[in-house]
């Protein structure tokens, strides 16, 4: 997810502090899960045939309508992607990046709500997340890296639960509220390969169709000059890459 046309998303939003010991954003409440204790092995075989560096790709490309698999188990590897996500993420002024957005069709994605590089201890991954509860509704302006300049509202949940493992196979539950629940639910939208203009109203929808249409004039324009590989030859890409 970008961070929208209104900079600094997620500064103003009000977020309350659940419970937790006054985390700058308020709303990160990591719980154990017993129920979610599942171990995932250390693999380091899991990433094969992977073509770094990594880049985000712009919608029409396959991998935004993929949907990603489940992460089988941590590796040096995986890591080294996360952290080459968090840097493209960084670089394009994003909050939330998911890994279908960087042709990998794995279930996790990265999130740093100030955007800003130097904050490590706000740096998050999600990966296998499930969000398990939705509470309230509420509506704010949305981007997508993938998308570059194109925003809409859309209406989400403004609480959520989220079920996912960290970075070191440790599997954590939290409660999030406003922007970070935002984030989180359009990003699960991107490894179900959904983009956020599927959620947008209708007119909102009939204003975003000709940028949209601008994006996939421009991606075709690009397969029939070679600089971007068929969908088909991309679709066996991602193939290949699935866990
Ligand atoms: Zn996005």
């Amino acid at each position: 997810m970008s961070g929208g046309s209104n900079a600094g998303a997620g500064t103003g939003h009000g977020q309350h502090d659940p419970g937790g010991a006054d985390p700058p954003f308020g709303m990160w409440r990591l719980t154990s899960c017993p129920v979610f204790a599942m171990v995932m092995s250390l693999s380091s075989t899991f990433v094969h045939r992977l073509v770094m560096p990594l880049e985000i790709v712009q919608y029409p490309h396959p991998a935004l309508t993929w949907k990603s698999k489940p992460v089988k188990g941590i590796s040096p590897q995986l890591h080294e992607c996360v952290r080459e996500m968090f840097d493209l993420m960084y670089s394009s002024r994003g909050i939330g990046l998911a890994a279908n957005q960087v042709a990998l069709p794995w279930r996790l994605f990265v999130v740093n709500l100030t955007c800003d590089p130097e904050q490590k201890d706000e740096e998050f991954v999600f990966i296998n997340p499930e969000i398990i509860r939705r509470k309230g509704s509420a509506e704010d302006e949305e981007g997508c890296l993938s998308l570059p300049e194109v925003y809409g509202h859309v209406r989400r949940a403004d609480n959520v639960v989220v079920e996912a493992f960290d970075l070191q196979g440790i599997p954590f539950q939290v409660t999030l509220t406003d922007m970070a629940a935002r984030v989180v639910q359009h990003e699960t939208d991107h490894l179900d390969g959904v983009m956020f203009f599927e959620r947008v109203s209708d007119t909102v929808r009939h204003e975003l169709d000709p940028k949209i249409l601008d994006f996939v004039d421009r991606f075709r324009q690009q397969q029939k000059e070679g600089t971007i590989p068929s969908d088909d030859e991309l679709r066996e890409r991602l193939k290949a890459l699935e866990p």
